[in-house]
């Protein structure tokens, strides 16, 4: 099951998990997706990186705790149409709740 699209009909479905290995079509997708999760477990990010081949989103309260939270996608090696999830950090060591 590594190859999951998340399209608007998958986030119909509560349980569905950011995870390493995911796949999206456009980074758009992947922005929408990640916001959508974030809202859900209650994450405040940010955007760290954004580059033709790398978008990575920090815990918006790094600079004041050090909390690890994370998420890096990359354009895939194998097939440059898609973003693929390279690096999830869900543990929050922030104290946002
Ligand atoms: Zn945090």
């Amino acid at each position: 099951m590594s190859n999951v699209f998340i399209d608007s009909e998958g986030f119909a479905n509560e349980d569905w998990e950011l995870y390493v290995g995911m796949q999206f079509q456009i980074i758009d997708e992947a922005k929408d997706a990640i916001k959508k999760y974030n809202l859900k477990k209650d994450v405040q990010c940010k955007v760290t990186k954004a580059t033709s081949k790398k978008y990575v989103c920090g815990c918006s309260h790094k600079a004041e705790n050090e909390c690890n939270w994370k998420i890096r996608l990359s354009k895939s090696i194998r097939n440059v149409m898609f973003w693929v999830v390279s690096i999830y950090n869900e543990t929050q060591t922030c104290s946002s709740n």
